[in-house]
């Protein structure tokens, strides 16, 4: 077990879906949803602290469904306000104990500064100092920080899902000596919900955030043609090698066949009134432009499936997709609950994979099922290992607790005579580096 597991601890990492700098100090975006680092090539964060680690979308949300609600003041710039935010952070803290994303930074505090979560939890250590030392690092830079991180992981790339603006952008960025780091450390993938519409207070379906970009403006269906081939000439320009989706969580994950002339007359009723079924049309429209490019150029397509609303997340749902588009890869991301369902979608198409993405940090039990099922069963080729992280410390934690549960699960299919050495190390090869180098052709 020493042996392998410490094999694996050796072996490069491809790590297949990232969201690094997803925290308060970045900052949202204006008009589009998420992050200033998926808008803009290069981003700095603030002024970064331990409380913006804490209160990173994914650890933040789970305190606040415990029940933890920000002090009165709402910030975090005097002494005295940290203090009060760090006294009202520790019961929640303690309850969230054990848990994958409590694990992750207290792993991460531990590796990289030397004193964990639960240190500063029991006063053993100061949680001052360790937010000193966040501070510290983040003021060096935010790609300089990732780059030392994952030269420690050995992590070669991570994939990063980035807006529209952001491709547009990059080809612009010779001064940006962020962006310069950032590039040889993150691989961007295109995320299409750009395409599909963002809701705005004029109309159920938006475009607005592209108008300045692309010089669209959608009032018929030809703008819709117009705007998902110009998003199309700035992948290519750009040599982006994929396409992401989260619609998963906002309407269901089956895109059905919408004719042109149908479109039409739903972009028309959409525009008018907001009919939410004429939305839906709508963007099954665009998907399937989005989906015939995809299958014209072969980009692999990865898919928020499972964790949030039940069960419209379902993989199962992708299946007429997954059938209409041999050419493009399906990689389903997280999968949980459906860990079979999408583990039995691998087994029998050629063009669905599978990605452990967030699972590590929801609970590495999870992990470790999802792992123990899936080899085995789903051809090792077909499963890539990523973190899904909102910062880097979270990646940290992550990535360790991907690379135990892959040596325990790894080892007892050896312990149990289902494997041999050899081809666990293979497998383990696979799945961390070489599985995600073939999909998404970043060598
Ligand atoms: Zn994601």
């Amino acid at each position: 077990m020493e042996e392998l597991r410490q094999e694996i601890w050796e072996m490069p990492i491809l790590d297949s879906h990232e969201h690094i700098g997803s925290i308060p100090s970045t900052g949202g975006a204006a008009g589009i949803p998420g992050f200033n680092e998926d808008v803009y090539p290069g981003f700095e964060p603030g002024p970064t602290t331990i409380f913006d680690l804490i209160l990173s979308p994914y650890l933040g949300g789970l305190l606040n469904s415990l029940g933890f609600k920000m002090p009165m003041t709402h910030t975090r710039d005097t002494a005295g306000q940290q203090e009060q935010l760090w006294k009202a952070l520790i019961p929640f803290l303690n309850k969230a104990r054990g848990t994958g994303l409590y694990m992750a930074l207290d792993k991460a505090f531990d590796g990289l500064y030397g004193a964990s979560l639960g240190d500063i939890l029991n006063g053993s250590r100061d949680w001052k100092a360790l937010s000193r030392a966040v501070e510290y690092n983040y003021q060096r830079g935010l790609y300089k920080w990732s780059g030392e991180i994952f030269k420690r992981l050995k992590i070669q790339y991570a994939i990063k899902p980035v807006h529209l603006p952001y491709i547009g952008a990059m080809g612009k960025q010779d001064n940006n000596d962020s962006y310069i780091l950032e590039q040889n450390l993150f691989l961007p993938v295109f995320r299409v919900d750009d395409l599909l519409g963002y809701p705005d207070q004029a109309s159920i379906c938006g475009w607005k955030h592209l108008t300045g970009l692309m010089d669209i403006e959608v009032h018929e269906i030809r703008d819709l043609d117009d705007m998902v081939s110009k998003a199309f000439i700035m992948l290519k320009e750009n040599n982006i090698r994929a396409i992401k989706q989260l619609q998963a969580y906002t309407r269901p994950l089956r895109f059905k066949k919408v004719e042109r002339d149908r479109a039409a007359s739903a972009l028309k009723r959409t525009l008018g009134n907001g009919d939410p079924m004429s939305k839906i049309e709508v963007q099954d429209y665009i998907m399937g432009l989005i989906l015939e490019r995809a299958n014209k150029t072969k980009l692999p397509f990865q898919v928020h499936s499972g964790m949030a609303n039940l069960p419209d997340s379902n993989p199962v749902l992708l299946r007429d997709s997954i059938e209409r588009y041999p050419e493009v890869n399906f990689i389903l991301l997280h999968c949980y609950p459906y860990l079979s369902e999408a583990a039995f979608l691998a087994r029998s198409y050629r063009n669905v994979y599978l990605d452990t993405a967030w699972l590590a940090l929801q609970s590495p039990a999870l992990l470790y099922k999802a792992l123990d099922e899936w080899i085995g069963f789903v051809p090792y080729s077909k499963i890539c290992l990523s973190g899904d992280a909102t910062s880097v410390e979270e990646c940290y934690g992550a990535m360790e607790m991907t690379r135990e549960a892959l040596s325990c699960v790894l080892h007892n299919k050896i312990r149990k005579g289902e494997l041999d050495r050899e081809l666990a190390f293979m497998i383990a090869r696979s799945l961390l580096h070489d599985n995600a180098a073939a999909l998404y052709a970043a060598g």
